[in-house]
């Protein structure tokens, strides 16, 4: 597409996690009239999650081309991917600390100091806050998006709204299937203080455990907090029906000592410990396969686009990538339509998800077999 007509145009990208932002920023830096609707109130509405490392082919390629490596050095997380491999019992199987070269191909960021800097690198009034998408609909001159306190319109719309996507079904039917397994989620502040064998054990990187077919994933964070998910191989409607409510924190506790009776105590701490507020994900994934035909005006990018669960660490990479490969395709003068252009790059999107789809819902399955520490072991001996 030539710069001047998709310059005309008014892009909405929905939702502002590091997908959207990253868009927004990237499609600024040419000169697009962009905004992003977001429906967290304000930029200090939720506590932002874990640490994430950025790929060098993926996240970092995306916060070169949008020119943030200098803020991104700025606030990343030199050591973080410390990592040590543990069984149940706490037992080391193996650690790593990635030096030099290895270490800038993967560095570690925290969740809010990442959405930190794409802020910043937007215009002013790019993000307008507390606005919770509520449906589409296709007019005349495009689309009108209904927020729960209001309407706009937009000559293209862009889904970056996570796994729960609104806008998903306007562009496919099809829908993400269950991994088999579910996520519980905690956090732990001042873990040096309220957890202090766990705090030394994970020493500022991250520590995966795994046994009886089950895993703890826990990453400290650079505010002194820790956050851990404990996955486990479940029915799909596990959450709802197994009954424990997961807003009873007491509730929580019981159900992780009886389904992890014979671990350490250092885990039971983890969980005693925790802010009373647990999260229970069952984890989905979108078709490997998956395709459709290009709407000429609506595209996805991130978890609304091609949802999987965490245990390959992609999902932010992919989002990123996502809105690099969009921005470039957008304003190729070899597309001759938007049309075109977002065909382009939902072809190339659904090739690398298919890929690295499978390689996650690959990990995701033998991280919860029985075998979960010898296979991570071998993987991470490069056997
Ligand atoms: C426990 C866990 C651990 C993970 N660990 C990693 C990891 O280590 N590395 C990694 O790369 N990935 C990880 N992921 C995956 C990662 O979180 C996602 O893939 C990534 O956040 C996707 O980015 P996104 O921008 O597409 O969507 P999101 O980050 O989900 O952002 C979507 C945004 O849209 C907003 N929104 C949603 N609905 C609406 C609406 N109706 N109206 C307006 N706004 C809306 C939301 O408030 C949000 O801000 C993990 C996920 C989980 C659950």
């Amino acid at each position: 597409m030539e710069q001047s007509i998709i310059n005309t145009k008014k892009i909405a990208i929905v939702g502002g996690g590091p997908g959207g932002l990253t868009l927004a920023r990237l499609l600024q830096l040419k000169g697009a009239d962009v905004k992003v609707y977001e429906r967290d109130i304000n930029k200090d509405a939720r506590v932002q999650g874990a640490t994430l490392d950025l790929h060098e082919e993926s996240g970092l390629a995306a916060l070169q081309e949008a020119g943030l490596m200098d803020a991104f050095h700025a606030n990343y997380r030199p050591g973080a991917d410390k990592m040590r491999l543990v069984d149940k019992h706490a037992a080391i199987f193996f650690e790593d600390v990635f030096e030099g070269e290895e270490q800038l191909q993967r560095p570690e960021i925290d969740r809010g100091p990442l959405r930190k800097i794409l802020l910043e690198s937007l215009q002013q009034e790019t993000v307008v806050w507390d606005s919770h998408l509520l449906n589409v609909q296709k007019i005349a001159t495009g689309w009108q998006l209904n927020f729960h306190n209001g309407t706009t319109t937009a000559d293209i719309v862009i889904a970056a709204d996570g796994a729960n996507s609104k806008i998903r079904p306007l562009i496919t039917p099809l829908k993400p299937f269950f991994s088999g397994v579910t996520i519980v989620e905690g956090t732990v502040y001042n873990s040096e203080k309220s957890v202090p064998a766990l705090h030394t054990l994970l020493n500022g990187g991250k520590i995966f455990v795994m046994g009886d077919s089950k895993t703890i994933i826990v990453s400290s964070k650079g505010d002194g907090s820790l956050v851990f998910y404990a996955g486990i191989n479940t029915a799909e409607d596990w959450s709802k029906n197994c009954g424990v409510d997961f807003k009873n924190a007491d509730e929580v506790r019981t159900w992780f000592k009886n389904t992890f009776a014979d671990w350490a105590p250092i885990w039971f701490e983890l969980f005693d410990q925790a802010e009373p507020q647990f999260v229970v994900r069952p984890q989905y994934c979108m078709p490997l396969d998956q395709c459709w035909e290009t709407l000429p005006d609506m595209t996805m990018l991130g978890d609304a686009a091609h949802l999987m669960p965490p245990y390959a660490g992609e999902g932010v990479n992919m989002a990123m990538k996502d809105a690099l490969e969009l921005s470039r395709c957008l304003y190729d003068p070899s597309f001759a339509t938007i049309q075109e252009a977002l065909a382009g790059y939902e072809k190339q999107m659904n090739t690398r998800f298919a890929e690295i789809g499978k390689i996650t819902l690959d990990q995701t399955a033998s991280l919860h077999s029985e075998a979960g520490l010898e296979n991570l072991l071998a993987m991470f001996k490069g056997e």
